[in-house]
This record gives structure tokens, sequence and C-alpha cells, in this order.
């Protein structure tokens, strides 16, 4: 019987001897390297994400506008006019992503978008579920926390940083990534006199802003936080991030009716007056007017879509409760589901519900708040009440409503 030697035994991929290689694994009559199994690794983590971006674009360009649109609608209620804005708006992003460089090729200009409308209204949400919809990394930034480099705040950067940790450090991925920033009005220019002191969290993010959103190459702190000179950074190429900003500009309504006014001066007034919607002003938005709220005419310029939000009627509000395939209502049943008890609400109980969010001035942000109040003692009595007198129905009435929202403390969240 011959005896093996270690240098018989040998790598079955580069032919290493086991004396020279640091560890050898043996498989069904194959061995393999250290080096191999470490080189075989990259080679496949290299493939997956070349496949993941091929699959991703070609999932793009399935995706239509009227589709983008049904599948809004089946989250977010009304606002149509918005939906179908970002439905073109997004779809013709994708289509530049697709789109072949080309010399002779018109280049199509990124689409970057502007929404404009009350809090609560569903800014963020249209945003979120456009996202959703096309499976791209997607991120929410509040411009209120930024400042311009070397001031106490966050570096615009930070914002690219978000993405890259919701793309999983998937650079390619953060690259087609969307971007939502919210609260943009909050950086408008602080006054229109240039004063002494530098407006840092507001002309000055402007500013620090504008090359992100036309794209260019950023070097990104991975971990975010402050630039430090010994932190590796990672390159991030923002042409094709699509930047969706958001804000209420509260104010901004009386500079459209302002505007309104002079342009109807003269014969025309009486005319197009009567055409006015006095309740949904922000339907006439214009550049100008975000340029007169404070808004950088740059900014303006890379921000090309504007579209705005309907401020949310007592209609629009139950809808919003009860419609939607994840609202309120239906999350509510299915949470009682998993307890095997059956949660019916009475007709009256969701207009009171309505008219409590209508009387907080929250939009539709107050109704959860207002439900949690309704709710909470079941959702903590149930679990336990349930297996002690086998109950399988909770019903909802409109005085087992009234009688828990009064005990709840909610009153705090009025706004005068
Ligand atoms: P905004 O960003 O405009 O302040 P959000 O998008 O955060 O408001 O909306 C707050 C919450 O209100 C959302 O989570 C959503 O549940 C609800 N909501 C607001 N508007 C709508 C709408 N039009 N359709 C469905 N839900 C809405």
């Amino acid at each position: 019987m011959s005896k093996i030697n270690n240098r018989d035994v040998r790598c079955s991929f580069c032919g290493v001897s086991k004396n020279d290689a640091q560890m050898l694994i043996a498989g069904d009559g194959a061995h393999i390297c250290d080096r191999c199994v470490t080189q075989a690794g990259e080679i496949l983590a290299e493939e997956l994400k070349q496949r993941k971006s091929k699959s991703l674009q070609t999932a793009l360009k399935l995706v239509r506008p009227t589709e983008i649109k049904q599948h809004l609608d089946q989250y977010v209620i009304g606002q149509d006019d918005a939906k179908k804005v970002i439905s073109v708006a997004v779809y013709n992003h994708y289509k530049r992503l697709n789109q072949k460089v080309d010399k002779d090729e018109i280049e199509i200009e990124k689409s970057n978008l502007i929404i404009v409308g009350e809090t609560g209204t569903g800014k963020t949400l249209l945003a979120k579920t456009v996202a959703k919809i096309l499976n791209v990394p997607f991120c929410i930034v509040d411009a209120t926390v930024l400042t311009e480099a070397g001031y106490v705040g966050e570096d615009v950067e930070s914002i690219l940083t978000r993405l890259l940790q919701a793309a999983d450090y998937d650079v390619a991925a953060a690259e087609r990534g969307i971007i939502y920033i919210d609260e943009i009005d909050k950086i408008a220019r602080k006054s229109d006199n240039p004063s002494i002191t530098r407006d840092v969290s507001g002309e000055g993010v402007q500013q620090a802003l504008l090359k992100i959103l036309e794209g260019t190459n950023v070097n990104v702190p991975p971990q975010g936080g402050r630039k430090h000179p010994d932190q590796k950074m990672i390159s991030v190429n923002t042409s094709n991030i699509l930047f969706l900003c958001g804000g209420a500009f509260d104010g901004i309504q009386k500079k459209i009716a302002n505007r309104l006014r002079t342009q109807t001066v003269g014969y025309k007034m009486k005319e197009e007056e009567q055409d006015v919607d006095l309740n949904n002003l922000y339907k006439y938005i214009t550049p100008l007017d975000l340029k007169n709220f404070g808004l950088i005419p740059e900014l303006i310029g890379r921000l090309p879509v504007l579209t705005y939000l309907n401020p949310l009627d007592k209609e629009t509000l139950l809808s919003i409760l009860t419609e939607p395939k994840n609202s309120l209502i239906k999350q509510y049943v299915k949470l009682f589901q998993y307890e095997d008890i059956e949660l019916v609400f009475d007709k009256d109980v969701y207009d009171f519900i309505v008219d409590k969010a209508w009387e907080f001035k929250l939009g539709a942000r107050g109704l959860r708040s207002i439900c949690e109040a309704i709710m909470l003692d079941a959702m903590f009595e149930l679990p336990t009440s349930k297996e002690e007198e086998n109950a399988t129905v909770l019903h909802i009435t409109l005085d087992y409503a009234k009688q828990k929202f009064a005990k709840s403390d909610i009153k705090k969240l009025h706004v005068a």
C-alpha cells in the first residue's frame, strides 16, 4: 500500500500542492485551495451584480406611464394630476437611462421633480410608491438638517450616504435610485436682501445641491458624518439618480393669488376670476412663484417638472381611511385576524374619525393617531381576554369610539 504524500494532494483548480497552500478543502474526489475559493467568490459576486443590473434594466423598460399610474391608484387616493405628471416624469427618466450614448442622438434631460402641497396630502407616499413599483433603491432625506459644507449640520453628500445604505452599498443600483428630499421649502432664501451673515442652511444648501441634482461624481462617506481624511470614500455618479422634492411652501398661496390678480387686471378680469379655484391655489403654481418664495433660479432650473397636490377634503379623507390597498382600516382588520378575531366597524365610526382628523388639520396623518387612540385598549386587552372569554368578533360602535377617544390624551395634537 502506498502512502499519500502532502505534495501529491493538489488543488484541482490551480494545481498548488497542500504544502504550499494555506488550506485545502476536500470534496468528492477533488480539492480546492483557499486562494481559489476567494477568487471564485469574487467572480461570483461580480457576475451576480452584473445580472442584477441587467435584470433591473429590463424590468424598468416594462413599466409604462399608464401602468405606473394604475399602481399609484392602488395606494394613493385622488391627486390625479400629480400622479400623471409623476408617471410621465419617471417613465421618461428611465427611458433616458436606457438610452444608448450616441454622439448624434438628442440627449434627454433629467426630469427631477418638485411636488408642492400641504402637509399630509401624500407627497412622501407618492415618492415611496413610485420607488416600490420600479424596484429601485429609495431614500427620504429632510432638507432641514442640511447645511453648507463646514457648518454645523449635515453636508449635502450625506443624502447619497442614505441612498447607498438603502442599496446595500451596491453603487450601480444606487446610481439609478430615487431620492425624495422633503421640506425643500425650508431651504428657501431667508430674505431678498443679501445680508452680512451667510445663509448657510438656506441659499448655501441650495447652491450645494445644484451639482448633485444635475449629475456629477461625488465622493461619499459610506457611514455618513463629516468627511474624514482617513475614511475611505465611495464615488457615486448622480447623473442617473432621480430627485423628487416636496414641500408645503406655506404662504405661497398668497404669492400665487397676487400674481393671478395682477395678471387678471384689465378687461379679462371678470371672466378669469370666475375660473380661479380659491380653495386650491396650488393648482396655479409656476416656477416664478417658487422663485418669489426664495428658491434660487438655478435650483428651479434643475427641478424642471413641477406638480401640486390638492388639499384633502372630508370625502377624500374617508376614502384614504378605507380604500387603499393597505388602508388603515384594512390594516387593523388584518392585525385582529392574526388573533382569529373578526373586526367590524360601524360606518358612523369612519365619519367620526374623519371629522376629528379634519379638526386637527393634520391631513391624512391625523387619521392614524385617532385610530390608534380608539383601538389601543382593544389591542392591549384582547389577546388576553379572548382566551378567557372565547371572543371571536370585535364590534366598534360610535359610542365605543367616542368613549375611547375622550379617554385618550390625543387632544394634545390639536393645531390651533
Ligand atoms: P406629506 O409627505 O405630503 O406630508 P405623506 O405622504 O407623508 O404626506 O402622508 C401622510 C400619511 O397620510 C401617509 O402615510 C398616508 O397614509 C396618508 N395619505 C396622505 N395622502 C394620501 C392619499 N392621497 N392617499 C392615501 N393615503 C394618503
